[in-house]
């Protein structure tokens, strides 16, 4: 069991967005450590032109390692139709990581220090800030084909709240939406989320689960220690892979 944990990430970033280190030292990481599959999953927005370089790299990395690599995009939910921040035309990249940075609401996202102040001052009902949550993701996962799931809920703590403010059935909603779109979800290390309550409705339902460290440096890739808890937790081991 915690070998099959620790020979794969599924969610790393290179210097072509937040990462400190290249595609080539990340991969040669992920050697060191003997890991099997490696996914890069670097933060796109819609004015990004770096997309088609990014491709190219890991591609050629490809030819030259053991470790099977992916090239993926993060991009930010916009709204609760789940519009994304992404760049028009194909991309030709290999998933499509789709996340909350910030809630969405009917009119794009929404400010986590005033919407924090909102909530606070009775203005806002949490409750309604997390059905849009989950309304936005549900619609995202329909837009796209090998779309993932990434760090799930990690804008809660922005807002002042935690997945255990989630009700069971919203939770529940989220996965059947991300099983009938043929989506997966990355546990995600970096930003301990989501925790094994959230995470089993998705395994109920079937979703394939993935474990992604979120690292941006190469020190942190492929270790793991609250991905290992969350999967101890599950009734079974269920790593998925990418491809
Ligand atoms: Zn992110």
């Amino acid at each position: 069991m915690a070998e099959r944990v620790l020979i794969q990430d599924m969610h790393v970033y290179s210097t072509f967005s937040d990462g400190q280190n290249t595609i080539e030292e990340n991969v040669a990481e992920a050697e060191r450590l003997g890991l099997a599959e490696l996914v890069f999953a670097d933060h796109v927005r819609s004015d990004s032109k770096w997309v088609p370089a990014y491709v190219a790299a890991v591609r050629e990395c490809r030819e030259q390692t053991p470790v099977a690599l992916h090239c993926a995009v993060e991009v930010s939910i916009l709204d609760v139709y789940g519009r994304l921040d992404l760049p028009r035309g194909p991309m030709g990249v290999d998933a499509v990581y789709v996340v909350c940075h910030q809630a969405p609401s009917p009119d794009g996202p929404m400010n986590p220090r005033s919407t924090c102040e909102r909530i606070e001052a009775g203005e806002l009902d949490p409750q309604m800030i997390l059905r849009w949550m989950v309304k936005g993701t549900a619609a995202a996962l329909h837009e796209h084909e090998h779309v993932v799931f990434a760090h799930p809920f990690s804008a809660l703590p922005s807002l002042g709240l935690e997945e255990r403010d989630v009700p069971p059935e919203l939770v529940d909603s989220l996965a059947i939406a991300a099983a009938e779109s043929d989506a997966r979800i990355v546990v995600d290390e970096r930003r301990r989320c989501p925790t094994a309550r959230t995470l089993r409705p998705f395994l109920r339902h079937g979703v394939p689960v993935l474990l992604g460290t979120g690292s941006r440096a190469r020190e942190t890739i492929g270790r793991y220690d609250f991905c290992a808890s969350v999967m101890r937790e599950m009734p079974e081991p269920v790593l998925a892979r990418a491809s």
